[in-house]
């Protein structure tokens, strides 16, 4: 995958530089985010502004019409699942990673690629919130499992 690719598939979602900086190991998760928020999205103008790495992780800025409760959800938890993923898997070839402290930045990278000291920390995931409690993002399962919400934990 690459950004011209994942921009050509997505050209009526993604604004144009949306994805412009968005680090080569994390395309291929971007692609499927993109797929699923699409169809879950369908015929209510959603679009993608902006996909930008912070902290180790894809952050990324949307919009769309006014949407249900339910739907909302469902694409609030495709944000947090592509959030989980992008902090375990490697920027640079998409290799299952682990964030490491870097120059005063935080990166994900693989085994291979690993520089700078490795984040212990960060392995269990981050608790976010969602209308029907807390969950947090597995990776041995790729999926959200509900957690019980620890104070600062968010
Ligand atoms: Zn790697």
């Amino acid at each position: 995958m690459t950004r011209n690719r994942l921009y050509h598939i997505h050209r009526g979602v993604l604004f144009p530089g949306a994805v412009a900086r968005v680090p080569a190991g994390w395309l291929g998760i971007l692609d499927e985010y993109l797929r699923a928020a699409t169809t879950l999205m369908e015929g209510s103008d959603f679009r993608v502004q902006r996909v930008v790495e912070s902290h180790g992780g894809l952050d990324l800025k949307w919009a769309a019409r006014p949407t249900s409760v339910a739907r909302f959800d469902a694409l609030e938890r495709l944000v947090i699942l592509l959030e989980g993923r992008s902090l375990t898997t490697c920027r640079v070839c998409g290799k299952r990673g682990h964030g490491y402290a870097v120059d005063g930045d935080i990166l994900a990278l693989c085994n291979d690629h690993a520089t700078g000291t490795r984040i212990r920390e960060r392995e269990q995931g981050f608790a976010r919130a969602t209308l029907n409690g807390f969950v947090r993002y597995d990776v041995d399962t790729d999926a959200l499992v509900d957690v019980e919400h620890r104070a600062g934990d968010v």
